[in-house]
């Protein structure tokens, strides 16, 4: 039978500082820290940035905040509808802003809270490897430990252009001292569409440009025409292949943003969505031999090793999949490990997302064109409905599920939905698709209504 760390714990190993050393206090590292102290293991994390990471600090959280802030737009809009009188209606960005901020530093506190009560030392400062078991501290402090883990995370790209540093990132986009009237968005991923649904829904003019001819590359082509269609309803402005070429300051204070034979367009805020990539610039990885993969990442096995065996890494330092609970998955997964009695790797199939853009969309399993590749022969459902909030509040946009399924076992291979809480929706379909569920499951089950989940079990 397994033993856990406590129970194998040698003098050898007492030779070290501690067991554990995690580069890294985001999602995963936070987890694996936890999950190592509570198993018996002596744990030390270093942050050279805020305790919580991408996702606390400047990503996932505030993120959805600020969603749930620009939604009001609409839902004060339809309430007169419902009867009631909003008058003096104003929205003020510092008052929303600074809101967001102090609930992001309440979440810091709760996740330092954790690490102390599983009596995990942390240090303020960023951290190098010196060697398989040591780690070098920018204050000059070397400290031994019988495992590393690297959790550094990823960290936001900015194509090389005149002007570039005039433009941010989703790093600064939270701190905004002012609203923007204009804004340009450089790329079509997840950043950019829910920051131009954000400041869209808030009231500037949102122009979203990319180097290619496609938003969400990843997602069902059904689903991402529908978004394209009613945000430019909305009033987004876009632009396809078309990278920005050059940006000037003007004695206004805004910017001329320049593209190859384009006019010029003019803009408060420049941000920069082009892809994040693992962050391990001055990690010392070379010293210890490991070798960056070709998009930057460490390259690990199903255990989260490196070629250093007593190096892991987990979450989007490894680029595989760049979601948070991947992340704090890896992080407890191997944690379980090497400090305790699990033997789990994890299972990266059919992993639901989600984009917080305006409308929201969500997906878990095959696209129609991979489902094509992989699969031959599938069947296609499809419901393509007005919500019924849309329709009292007179707006035209319909919402889009799309079901795909595998003709020869009737397995449900793929979900995508577009419309009104898709996210929410999709997180519990997921479970019927990862436990490969057939169609006649789904048309066994009876609809709940009137909802918009019941377009679900209604396809035909
Ligand atoms: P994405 O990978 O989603 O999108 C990058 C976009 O930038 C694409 O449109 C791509 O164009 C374009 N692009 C890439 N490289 C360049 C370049 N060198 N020059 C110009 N354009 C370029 O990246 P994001 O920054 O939006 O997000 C990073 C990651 O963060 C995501 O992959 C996601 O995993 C995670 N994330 C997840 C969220 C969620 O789960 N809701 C929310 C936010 C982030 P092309 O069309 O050619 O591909």
């Amino acid at each position: 039978m397994a033993t856990t760390l406590a129970e194998t714990a040698t003098n050898a190993d007492q030779a070290f500082d501690f067991d554990l050393f995690v580069i890294g206090a985001g999602s995963g590292g936070v987890r694996a820290s936890r999950v190592a102290a509570a198993l018996g293991a002596r744990v030390a994390v270093a942050e050279e940035h805020r305790i919580g990471g991408t996702c606390v600090i400047r990503g996932c959280v505030p993120k959805k905040l600020l969603v749930y802030g620009s939604h009001f737009a609409e839902e004060l809009q339809d309430a007169s509808n419902y009867g009631w009188t909003v008058e003096g209606m104003s929205f003020d960005w510092p008052t929303l802003r600074d809101a967001v901020l102090a609930d992001v530093t309440r979440i810091e506190k709760a996740y330092t809270a954790t690490l102390d009560s599983h009596k995990v030392e942390h240090f303020h400062e960023k951290a190098s490897i010196a060697g398989p078991n040591e780690v070098m501290l920018a204050s000059g402090r070397s400290i031994t430990a019988k495992v590393i883990l690297v959790a550094t995370g990823a960290w936001p790209v900015k194509p090389v252009f005149e002007g570039s540093e005039h433009c941010i990132t989703s790093n600064e986009v939270f701190h905004l001292e002012t609203f923007p009237r204009r804004v340009v968005i450089q790329g079509a991923g997840y950043i950019a569409l829910e920051f131009a649904g954000i400041f869209n829904a808030l009231g500037a003019h949102v122009t979203v440009t990319n180097r290619s001819d496609a938003i969400l590359r990843t997602y069902d082509e059904s689903l991402r025409d529908r978004l394209l269609q009613i945000t430019m309803a909305r009033g987004i402005e876009y632009k396809f292949n078309c990278p920005i070429e050059k940006v000037v300051k003007r004695e206004d204070g805004a910017f001329d943003v320049h593209f190859p034979g384009k006019d010029p367009i003019i803009a408060d805020v420049i941000l920069i969505a082009t892809g994040r990539h693992p962050n391990v610039g001055g990690l010392g990885l070379d010293g210890v031999g490991i070798a960056l993969g070709e998009r930057g990442e460490i390259p690990v096995d199903a255990e989260n090793r490196t070629s250093c065996p007593s190096i892991y890494a987990v979450g989007d330092v490894t680029d595989r999949v760049q979601l948070t609970p991947i992340a704090i998955r890896e992080g407890q997964a191997f944690a379980d490990r090497v400090f305790g009695k699990g033997h789990a790797t994890l299972n990266y199939d059919f992993i639901p997302s989600a984009v917080f853009s305006q409308p929201p969309l969500a997906a878990v399993g095959y696209t129609e064109g991979k489902a094509r590749e992989k699969f031959g022969s599938i069947k296609v459902y499809s419901s393509d409905f007005r919500p019924m909030k849309n329709v009292f509040g007179h707006r035209p946009e319909r919402g889009l599920y799309k079901m795909i399924v595998d003709a020869e076992t009737d397995k449900v291979v793929g979900l995508h939905m577009i419309g009104p809480e898709s996210p929410e929706i999709l997180q519990a379909a997921a479970i019927a698709v990862k436990a490969g569920l057939t169609k006649a499951d789904f048309d066994a089950t009876v609809a709940l209504h009137p909802s918009m989940s019941e377009e679900l079990v209604l396809m035909r």
